[in-house]
């Protein structure tokens, strides 16, 4: 074969090779969308009482009114959701109402929508750290304004174990009762914290109640559930403290503005 061959021969081979390599690692799924999809995954429209909901390949960013969609003693009573409430709250404590109001909102909550682990695990703030399905947010295992045990503040839950603060921003810190016990059940999807690692109900699919002794530092594990059945870090509510996150966030938080 003369040089001249050769290089022919092999430029020949080479855009064969490459053409081939490039066919077979295309995926041949789905025409309508762009390497970074900007359809918002179906588990995300599980926030169903979400404003708007969106994808730009990095972040899901949800808008939230948060007015629960349950009726609360904290709702003023003209609203059509205020109900009285007496009796006893969350862990057996005597209801005790706080001086605030239930007011609408306008959080915009972003997400990553490729939640990874980050070993700094930055603490959780006090305010909002996640979103429940009905649109309202999560806080963390402490009051204010110094990271106080929530001892405290859980008597002036409602019945449906939520709260507002002094800014009427209603919020759960532990089992959303409405969504485990009426919206859907006590194993199911309960929201995302703010690193997009989702939250569930305080019990396993099996019926397993999960305690503090099943779950790492962050109060999450990793295994597989029906939304997402290749498996994934998850947080659990749980009954005992601190209900919803422990140490810091398993990976790394988004932001939410006001
Ligand atoms: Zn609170
Ligand atoms: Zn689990």
């Amino acid at each position: 074969m003369t040089p001249l061959k050769t290089v022919f021969f092999t430029t020949l081979s080479i855009a064969l090779f490459s053409c081939s390599k490039s066919e077979s690692t295309t995926t041949p799924t789905n025409n309508n969308t762009s390497p970074t999809s900007t359809a918002v995954p179906a588990v995300y429209s599980k926030i169903y009482g979400a404003a708007t909901i969106t994808n730009d390949g990095t972040y899901i960013t949800i808008k939230t009114k948060n007015l629960p969609d349950h009726k609360s003693t904290y709702y003023p009573t003209s609203n059509a959701l205020y109900e009285a409430y007496s009796g006893t709250t969350f862990g057996g404590f005597t209801f005790n109402k706080n001086p605030n109001s239930i007011v609408e909102q306008s959080s915009t909550i972003k997400i990553p929508v490729n939640p990874k682990l980050n070993a700094a695990h930055a603490a959780t703030p006090l305010g909002p750290i996640g979103i429940a399905l009905n649109g309202v947010v999560l806080f963390n295992q402490y009051a204010g304004p110094a990271n106080q045990a929530l001892t405290g503040e859980i008597a002036s839950f409602d019945k449906y174990y939520g709260h507002p603060q002094q800014s009427g921003m209603y919020h759960y810190h532990v089992e959303p009762v409405y969504l485990t016990t009426v919206k859907a059940t006590k194993s199911g999807l309960m929201g995302f914290l703010l690193d997009g690692f989702p939250v569930y109900g305080p019990q396993e699919e099996d019926g397993t109640l999960v305690t503090n002794s099943m779950l790492d530092d962050y109060h999450g594990h990793t295994h597989k559930t029906v939304d997402f059945t290749s498996g994934t870090y998850h947080y659990h509510f749980t009954n005992e403290a601190p209900y919803l996150n422990g140490s810091g966030f398993y990976g790394t938080p988004g932001t939410i503005s006001q």
